[in-house]
């Protein structure tokens, strides 16, 4: 403990944390992985995390950013080697302000990606970010993952949705970078390198970020589809058919909804007969400048036109907001069910849409092929080209499909690779796909990712392990 008393210096005793204070920190959201820390420490100002990192410099300590905890590729967690400090950004958690005619918002890293939306909101203007775990994700960790989310259609991946950035440099200086202009070519783009780069580089401590007009009246449809060849023809409709209203399009397998349902009995498909047996579902979302009315109205000639061409087998059409929520809240369980359900292999993958039925059609045989009655969990923003191809265990133990894990990883990042997909769409690398990533990225793409890492983090104290494997 002595060893951290200036830390306790810097920040109080009450945020210095230690023993069973610092355990939920030291776990991932899967529960997946786990580590050790000397140490989890909470400061409360960009000034408290520059004093962090130059004591972490000075002490030559490995330092692992965190902020909710989300992240599903263990980035958040330390290793087992109990050396790493955890700075935990939940406290710097201020809107510093709102700037409505430049239509920007400064916000601190440690905000909850909720809270964001709503002082958005509360300006009546619209911060379009949004995904599951909105509830819980920091936008520091949304920046430093580039999350995507279910509205990166219309509106990009968290890269495109901020102007400036503060940042605490890996020997603990500030960059004050926090500028709310569309138009700076003044140099190399330093704040585009921070993004996704999964607190390898520096900790982000507060952000400005676009905020958007609110839509006046969104709508959400469900349609059951007969093939993913037919989701594929349905988005190129929707996108011609909507231009820039369109703002989600989701990709679900039958199968997940059923786990829904299976898990949250409260939740039902709105379908019945064959049409809750389809195959596949996607979920559409419009937002509409003029009213709901109108939303609909556009939906239905849309959706209309689809059914006679043979593409939507079956339509829900939300009549209200409580039911747009609804199948939106159906979607958004998927995830949840499927941890409930068990421990399952993810992958998180893109694909040109082009190729995305013959990927998904030939990477499922494969599978099948090795392992007979595995499980496809498939769901995802098809409007991306973003697929969660997830396996579950079907007639196999947890511990069956566990040990399966690598051969599996392998034949889907193998059939990724054939038709020119990423590993990692949205979740990032973190520790789950730091080895395997030199496999698939250009060489040369590798080594100047090195060459980077090596010159803003000399010492490699930032994050090590995540991203990167071995010293740098
Ligand atoms: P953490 O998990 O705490 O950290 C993630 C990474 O960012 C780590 O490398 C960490 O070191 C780094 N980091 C965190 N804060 C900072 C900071 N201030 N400065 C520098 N580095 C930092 N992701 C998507 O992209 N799209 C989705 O649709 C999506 N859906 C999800 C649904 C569920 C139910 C869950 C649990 C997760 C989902 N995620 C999704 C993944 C996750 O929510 C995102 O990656 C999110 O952006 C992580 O934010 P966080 O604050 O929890 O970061």
């Amino acid at each position: 403990m002595e060893f951290l008393n200036e830390l306790v210096q810097i920040l109080g005793q009450q945020y210095v944390l230690t023993g069973e204070d610092a355990e939920s920190y030291l776990a991932d959201w899967r529960g997946r992985y786990s580590g050790k820390a000397v140490a989890v420490v909470r400061p409360g100002s960009v000034q408290e995390v520059a004093g962090v990192v130059k004591w972490c410099a000075a002490n030559k300590v490995p330092i692992v950013p965190q902020g909710g905890n989300t992240g599903l590729c263990g980035a958040a967690t330390p290793d087992s080697s109990g050396t790493a400090l955890v700075v935990s950004l939940g406290r710097l958690n201020r809107v510093r302000g709102i700037d409505t005619d430049n239509d920007t918002m400064v916000v601190e890293a440690g905000c909850i990606l909720q809270n964001v939306q709503q002082a958005a909101r509360d300006a009546d203007r619209l911060f379009p970010l949004s995904l599951a775990a909105e509830g819980s994700c920091t936008i520091g960790g949304n920046l430093a993952t580039n999350a995507g989310g279910t509205q990166v259609l219309r509106y990009g991946n968290a890269r495109e949705l901020v102007l400036g950035l503060e940042v605490v440099t890996a020997e603990g200086e500030i960059m004050h970078g926090l500028r709310g202009l569309r138009k700076d070519n003044t140099g190399y783009d330093l704040r585009d390198i921070f993004i996704g780069s999964e607190g390898t580089l520096g900790i982000i401590t507060a952000a400005t970020i676009k905020l958007y007009p609110q839509p006046v009246a969104q709508c959400t449809a469900l349609l059951g589809l007969n093939s993913v060849d037919d989701a594929v023809a349905l988005l190129s409709a929707a996108r011609k058919g909507f231009g820039p209203a369109l703002t989600g399009f989701e990709l679900i397998a039958g199968d997940c909804l059923h786990n829904v349902v299976q898990c949250y009995p409260q939740q039902r498909i709105p379908f019945e007969g064959e049409s809750a047996q389809l195959p596949w579902y996607a979920l559409l979302e419009l937002s509409d400048s003029e009213s709901a009315e109108h939303a609909r109205e556009r939906f239905e000639t849309i959706v209309g036109d689809a059914i006679e061409a043979g593409l939507v087998a079956d339509a829900v059409i939300a009549e209200n907001i409580a039911q747009s929520k609804a199948l939106w809240h159906l979607r958004e369980s998927i995830p949840l069910a499927e941890k409930d359900l068990g421990k399952s292999i993810k992958h998180d993958v893109s694909i040109p849409v082009s190729h995305m039925a013959e990927f998904v059609e030939t990477t499922n045989a494969a599978l099948q092929a090795k392992f007979p009655g595995i499980q496809h969990i498939i769901f995802g923003h098809l409007g991306d080209g973003n697929l969660h191809y997830n396996v579950a265990r079907g007639q196999y133990s947890e511990d069956q499909l566990l040990a399966k894990q690598d051969a599996v990883y392998e034949v889907v990042h193998e059939s990724v690779h054939k038709f020119s997909g990423s590993i990692s769409a949205e979740h990032g690398v973190g520790q789950l796909k730091r080895d395997v990533l030199p496999r698939y990225k250009d060489p040369v793409e590798m080594d100047l990712m090195r060459r980077i890492k090596k010159a803003l983090d000399p010492q490699g104290i930032m994050n090590p392990g995540k991203v990167l494997a071995g010293p740098t």
